[in-house]
């Protein structure tokens, strides 16, 4: 029994019913996909969430592993180019996984940086394929598995005790190619100036392996993996919220929908949101109030534009990114708020797939990286929306969309409140929720498998190994090899 059907939901059910498992999942929401969602309105289609086909090697394995080829079953389309970065003063980069458009715009930024980009893409390349082995793609049974002798080299070449924008320093000198190398940390929810250089290996895997966008937008991956798990027999129930997880000493009896039915099984995954799990469903306050005082991930405003117009300006993937980078971070982090002048992301699928939007229309996704909600600041969102939609058409305009305001036909906006609402997410830190730091990672990220109650396991962005859909699908790899080895 599976509660929640995000990615992490929908893949584990996967596993299961094809090893032989009667598999019913119950999610609230009258759709599956969860932060993988999809929205469609007057024919503009709407990523709610994920927007970017990355490390597409381990979609390949899971896919794989499940018994089905992601080649055949997604029509994946190749991105020449992974996105375009915008910067104040009106420079551009395209990051590309094509090394002579590369170095002809980074020799341009800062002599020199092209060979020492490659440098800093093997390396990070290289830290990847060894964390896949060592900490991400695999399940840690006890803490020495982790914490051992032999694992302190390890730790080293991971480059886990330098943060990762002191670590770019020793590669680029300019601040906007700094920034370009190193704001990928946000896709994990945390800043590069107090996460591990590790995260080298987000830009380094994307410049490596090359970007792709699946025909239909990322809802098709939640769409090809429902049919996959629908076929080997799981069975969905929408609409249908758990509202309690009722135990009995060590172990989960049952769990409760809010039409008051009980569903009893022998085993039981949680997909929703670990955190909001522990205080929500379970009854230990104590182990609930442990979770709290983690760090969580940053959150996201999402603006969805139905646009009467079509913008050449823009590319499938945009990313503008602000001067006063640190200073914009630690509004984030810091003060759990936004930057007057924010960095933002812009997803314009209707490049690569005309279905996203009308004839001569466009379909645009803004996404804002802001704190999570923290009671502890006087956080007044109504204010931080308007004021962060502002400076997001200021910025557009000096872009030269200069009328684009004119041109919303409607728009759809996720603030923090209503990504918790919506998903269950804690906080809203819809990153995560958990943080990535090096001490809530592999065996200190909350466990797969509660450690009382031995029939309840968990999957998704909040435990191991990490948030954003190619983790997801790894933490349903790995959850489910746990449940079929009873370990
Ligand atoms: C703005 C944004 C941009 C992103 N961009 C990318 C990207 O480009 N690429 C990428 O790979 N990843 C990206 N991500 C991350 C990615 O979307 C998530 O990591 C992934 O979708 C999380 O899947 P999940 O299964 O862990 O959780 P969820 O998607 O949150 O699924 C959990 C499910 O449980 C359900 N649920 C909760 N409580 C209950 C309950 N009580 N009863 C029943 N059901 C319940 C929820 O409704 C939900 O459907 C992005 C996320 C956001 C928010």
């Amino acid at each position: 029994m599976i509660i929640g059907a995000g990615i992490g939901g929908i893949t584990t059910a996967a596993f299961l019913a094809k090893n032989g498992y009667r598999v019913r999942v119950y999610e609230k929401n009258p759709a599956p996909g969860g932060r993988c969602g999809q929205i469609n309105r007057e024919g503009h289609r709407f990523d709610v969430g994920a927007t970017m086909f990355m490390m597409p090697g381990i979609y390949r394995e899971v896919f794989r592993s499940l018994g089905i080829d992601p080649e055949k079953i997604l029509s994946l389309k190749p991105l020449d180019d992974l996105y375009k970065i915008y910067f104040d003063n009106g420079d551009t980069l395209t990051f590309s996984a094509d090394k002579i458009k590369m170095k002809e715009q980074l020799e341009k930024i800062e002599p020199g940086s092209f060979k020492r980009s490659q440098s800093y893409v093997s390396k990070g390349y290289k830290m990847f394929l060894l964390s896949m082995e060592k900490m991400i793609g695999r399940n840690f049974y006890n803490l020495f598995q982790l914490v051992n002798l032999k694992n302190i080299p390890l730790l080293f070449k991971l480059k886990v005790f330098i943060p990762h924008y002191k670590y770019a320093r020793r590669f680029f000198k300019n601040p906007h190619l700094l920034m370009a190398f190193t704001f990928q940390n946000i896709y994990v929810g945390q800043s590069p100036f107090n996460s591990p250089a590790l995260f080298s290996m987000v830009p380094a895997a994307e410049l490596t392996e090359g970007s792709f966008f699946p025909a239909g937008g990322m809802y098709a991956v939640v769409e090809a993996l429902l049919a996959e798990a629908e076929k080997s027999g799981v069975s969905f129930y929408f609409d249908s919220p758990v509202t309690r997880i009722c135990v009995n000493g060590n172990r989960i009896e049952k769990i409760v929908l809010n039409s008051n039915e009980e569903i009893t099984a022998d085993i039981f995954v949680a997909n929703a949101d670990l955190p909001y799990v522990y205080r929500e469903l379970l009854p230990d306050r104590r182990a609930s109030a442990r979770l709290d005082r983690l760090s969580y991930s940053c959150s996201a405003i999402c603006f969805h534009w139905g646009l009467d117009k079509r913008y050449p300006q823009l590319e499938h993937h945009n990313v503008f990114l602000s001067d006063g980078f640190r200073t914009g971070l630690d509004r984030i982090f810091r003060e759990k708020s936004v930057s007057d002048t924010p960095s933002f992301y812009v997803h314009a699928p209707a490049r690569s797939d005309p279905s996203a939007a009308p004839l001569k229309n466009d379909t645009l996704s803004i996404a804002v990286a802001v704190g999570h909600i923290d009671k502890k600041f006087r956080q007044d969102w109504d204010a931080i929306r308007i004021k962060t939609r502002a400076a997001v058409i200021k910025r557009l305009r000096q872009q030269g969309l200069d009328d684009i305001e004119n041109h919303i036909k409607f728009e759809i906006c996720h603030t923090p409140g209503d990504w918790e609402l919506a998903c269950n997410i804690s906080r809203g830190s819809v990153f995560g929720s958990i943080g990535h730091n090096i001490f809530q990672m592999a065996w200190f990220r909350p466990h797969n498998r509660h450690d009382r109650y031995h029939n309840l396991y968990f999957t998704g962005g909040s435990t191991h190994p990490g948030n954003g859909i190619p983790n997801v699908l790894l933490s349903a790899k790995l959850v489910s090899e746990r449940i079929l080895s009873g370990r």
